[in-house]
């Protein structure tokens, strides 16, 4: 079936499905958006009321469906799976949505044969993998929305401590989207500002353990929104729009977005986040960063954390 550009497909349509909807649907990107959920209710309730706020933007159709109507989208997102329970991890969601994933990816594949599947349910490295290998599409398009919301949460935190636009920091978090996710600090700045320089212009002057806590305030992030309100959704809701923006309008932005890895800093057949460019073919490769021996030996650590769990589960 050929592609509509213009249209997207959203498989699971709890807290992060519906959100995602709602963002796509105000940002105009696409004309068609199908939503599909095994509570069919859920998804007819969604698509009824995102579609009550199109006055206020721009048309498009947003309708329930199944597998059939996903045949043509351009972007198909996954975000169907259990969540996180408050105190659990990423990691262990792994063996319920590879059971979720085995039911849906066959049928998505069916029917759709051209499109980008982007991964977003948890833990999003390994269901990325999974992904890719239960619908054998070439690996660019398959990837997960990996790092992205954890670079867009230290962007924040930085911009909030140094009193600058996020949107002026440039840095990363790669590896795992989970507990073994690295910031890179070591290139880390601020329109071209080294990070350190740019904190000791702001008065701030002990890094060692400014990196740390916000290091670790990144991380413990989705712990601490899923512990006072059950779930994250808005974050990673706008981090789906950008990529689906990315894709859509052919930018190759460079996103920390997660796919299969062969080699890079001797990480070999494993999904995790590294900066990649990311256009309408989906992953075109990723960006060979500079990173500190610790940076790379922390990335090997995270892969093997993965690797473990992969072929552990699946
Ligand atoms: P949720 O429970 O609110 O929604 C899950 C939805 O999936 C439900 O509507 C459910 O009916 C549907 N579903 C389950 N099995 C299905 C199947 N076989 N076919 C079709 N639909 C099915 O959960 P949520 O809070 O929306 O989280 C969804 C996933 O996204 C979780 O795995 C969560 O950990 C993940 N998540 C990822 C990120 C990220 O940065 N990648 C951020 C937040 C949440």
């Amino acid at each position: 079936m050929a592609i509509n550009e213009r249209k997207v497909a959203i498989v699971g349509c709890g807290f992060v499905g519906s959100a995602s909807a709602f963002a796509l649907m105000e940002s105009g990107l696409f004309s068609e958006m199908v939503l599909i959920d095994v509570n069919r209710d859920k998804a007819e309730g969604e698509a009824l009321d995102i579609s009550h706020g199109l006055p206020f933007a721009k048309p498009m159709q947003i309708y329930a469906g199944d597998y059939s109507d996903a045949g043509d989208a351009a972007v198909v997102i996954v975000t169907a799976g259990a969540g996180q329970k408050p105190g659990e991890t990423r990691l262990d969601l792994v063996k319920k949505n590879i059971g979720i994933f085995r039911a849906i990816i066959p049928e998505i594949a069916k029917y759709n044969t051209e499109g980008i599947l982007l991964i977003v349910a948890n833990p999003v490295d390994i269901l990325t993998y999974v992904a890719a290998k239960l619908s054998g599409f070439p690996e660019n398009r398959v990837f997960g929305s990996g790092t992205v919301l954890d670079t867009a949460r230290f962007k924040y935190l930085l911009g909030e401590r140094l009193k600058v636009d996020s949107r002026s920091i440039h840095a990363f978090i790669i590896g795992e989207h989970g507990d073994s996710e690295i910031a890179v600090w070591s290139s880390a700045n601020v329109s071209g500002i080294p990070i350190h320089d740019i904190c000791e212009m702001r008065g701030f002057y002990e890094h060692e353990k400014a990196m740390k806590d916000i290091a670790d305030d990144v991380k413990n992030s989705a712990y601490r929104i899923i512990e006072k309100k059950g779930a994250t959704y808005y974050g990673i809701a706008e981090s789906v729009r950008r990529i689906c923006e990315a894709i859509i309008r052919d930018e190759k932005s460079i996103l920390p977005v997660s796919s299969i890895q062969h080699g890079e800093f001797g990480v070999e057949d494993i999904a995790l986040s590294m900066p990649a460019v990311v256009g309408r073919s989906g992953v075109q490769g990723t960006v060979p960063i500079r990173l500190s021996e610790e940076e790379t030996k922390a990335l090997l650590a995270s892969a093997e954390t993965l690797k473990v769990v992969l072929d552990d589960a699946f």
